[in-house]
């Protein structure tokens, strides 16, 4: 069982009660973290700052949302290997992080808002004794970012005990919740439903009376064929861990082998941080059960609802370049999509100015998002690569600032200019994605400033036009830079002189994998879940000009 360290009451407000252990981290001991095991602490949960009054979005880009981990392994410290997996997927949720383990007889949970190194220390992780157990690290996308909603969730049905962690958003949340009665504005999260749909199975079908410990499996069965949009589950009972991946796909999860078990994972680099070996990619609709016979591959969704569309951005941003995403290596890829990228929208041969002589080029990333698409840019356009920015690396993901005009000052708290690398030089600025564009507008004027003569803003994605419902954070369309506007009225935001976003095709070319079944709805606003009560899109998003187009429009604009 867990409660929320904000509830002082004493009294357990789940609404299952289960023989579970919560060891709760006491958030107002920065040094010690964990000090007890027992009742919970009382006290205020921490916050997230990521407060739309004052903060600013500081990436410009997409928030992540979620990773989950989950391994089998008699004979192993279940919680070290959860740790390091969580570790490797901490780009994927920086909020809050988690992890519930089993010895085969109850179910423990740790979890707690902050990093994975927050929130977990040898004294926390020396009860979670056991062979299995599965984690999380969260970035919240649908419910609040407090403790509450930190995952696993953990529910009891009588004799029987599960824990989840789910990575994406569901898109008939409103439908399920009203479908088990739930009070409007009582719903935590789209996982809490999840959760309550399967201990309603559990109960309907009687806790425990098979006696064959597959409770959790019999009720998946009829819980995940009425859930809708993204899901890439981790689930476990007291001797089962599961992986469930929707029938699109969206999210990735993988499987891994270990000598004494198996591992699940968003990413295979947490395969490898573990030490297991990558065995595959869940399917698209695919659920595998891991106990101690092995691993059980059932398939729980009609076979008309199977469509592959995995998120296309994983590529693109969201997952490490490590990762291998449908057979391919992320960073083969995003360096593929900087090669097209030059063979699309090369350099212009003729200076901005025709006033001003021919400088010397450079391609330069966005530190670190734009690296691999630079190397590639630079590679097959034969230009040299070089350093134009510094990246503050340990600057969070937003931070408050307190007015307008401090804003800019935040970019450079994250970015600084190289000036020797940049005066009189025709910059190629290679980038991944523009979603706000307030980074990026800042940082053209900060390069300018620096003493750039040209600065040609290259981007290894399309731009990017209406928002996710499947488990990214992308803001509302009103947010979105390139929502409504062209090309050209992009760039003449963005200041720089001239601005190419590599087209769709290139882009599915890029990832080895064109065939495999993408979503790109965030681009073409083409979205492979129904999304209630939105209409669908108007006319077709506005063609990327060719570059000459751009350059008759508006051939030089100073930064704004
Ligand atoms: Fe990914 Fe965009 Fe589809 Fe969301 S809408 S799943 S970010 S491709």
């Amino acid at each position: 069982m867990e409660r929320d360290p904000a509830e002082s009451d004493g009294e357990l407000t789940s609404l299952g009660a289960g023989r579970g252990r919560m060891v709760p981290v006491d958030p107002f001991d920065p040094v010690l973290g964990p000090v007890t095991e027992g009742p919970v602490v009382g006290g205020p949960a921490p916050v997230a700052v990521d407060d739309p009054a004052g903060a600013v979005v500081v990436d410009g880009r997409p928030g992540e949302a979620c990773g989950v981990f989950g391994v089998y392994a008699p004979g192993e410290s279940v919680d070290h290997l959860t740790y390091r997996g969580l570790y490797a997927v901490q780009h994927r949720g920086q909020e809050a992080a988690g992890m519930a383990v089993s010895d085969g007889d109850s179910i423990t949970v740790v979890k707690d808002m902050g990093l994975v190194t927050n929130v977990f220390n040898e004294r926390n992780l020396a009860p979670l004794t056991g062979h299995l157990a599965i984690g999380h690290t969260r970035y919240s996308t649908t419910g609040a970012s407090v403790w509450r909603n930190a995952q696993p969730i953990y529910r009891g049905v009588g004799d029987a005990e599960f824990a989840l962690g789910h990575n994406g958003n569901l898109t008939n949340t409103a439908e399920l919740a009203e479908g088990l009665g739930v009070f409007p504005g009582t719903v935590q999260s789209d996982s809490d439903i999840v959760a309550e749909l399967i201990q309603e199975a559990i109960v309907a079908a009687g806790a425990g009376a098979r006696s064959d410990g597959r409770d959790l499996e019999r009720a998946l069965m009829t819980v995940l064929p009425r859930l809708k949009g993204a899901f890439s589950f981790v689930l476990m009972d007291e001797a089962h861990v599961v992986g469930v991946r929707d029938p699109n796909g969206f999210r990735p999860l993988c499987l891994g082998r270990l000598d004494s078990g198996w591992v699940l994972a968003s990413e295979t680099p947490a395969l490898d941080i573990v030490g297991a070996h990558f065995v595959r990619e869940l399917e698209p609709g695919e659920m595998v059960v891991i106990d101690t016979t092995g691993t059980r591959s059932i398939h729980p969704f009609p076979a008309g609802r199977i469509n592959p569309k995995l998120c296309l951005f994983e590529f693109v941003y969201f997952a490490r370049p490590d990762s291998i995403l449908y057979g391919q290596t992320v960073h083969s890829a995003r360096q593929r999509m900087g090669e097209l990228l030059a063979d699309q929208s090369p350099l212009p041969t003729e200076p901005v100015d025709p006033a001003s002589p021919l400088g010397e080029a450079m391609v330069m990333p966005v530190p670190e998002s734009g690296i691999p698409a630079a190397e590639g840019y630079a590679r097959r356009s034969g230009i040299p690569f070089g350093h134009g920015l510094v990246k503050n690396r340990y600057i969070g993901r937003t931070f408050i600032v307190p007015s307008q005009d401090q804003r800019s000052q935040g970019v450079r708290m994250k970015l600084n200019p190289i000036r020797d690398n940049i005066v009189g030089k025709r910059l190629v600025v290679v980038d991944d994605s523009i979603v706000r564009g307030t980074t990026t507008r800042a940082m053209v004027a900060m390069l300018r400033e620096a003493g750039a003569a040209e600065i040609h803003l290259r981007i290894s994605s399309p731009p990017y036009r209406w928002p996710c419902f499947y488990g990214m954070d992308t803001g509302t369309r009103a947010e979105l830079l390139a929502a409504d506007l062209t090309v050209p009225q992009v760039r003449e935001y963005l200041g720089c002189d001239t601005l190419a976003y590599l087209d769709l095709d290139r882009l599915l070319t890029a990832t080895g994998a064109a065939s495999s079944g993408f979503c790109a709805a965030c681009i073409t606003g083409a979205y492979p879940v129904a999304i209630p009560g939105m209409k669908p899109p108007g006319p077709p998003a506005p063609e990327i000009l060719p570059l000459a187009e751009q350059l008759a429009v508006d051939p030089v604009h100073p930064c704004g």
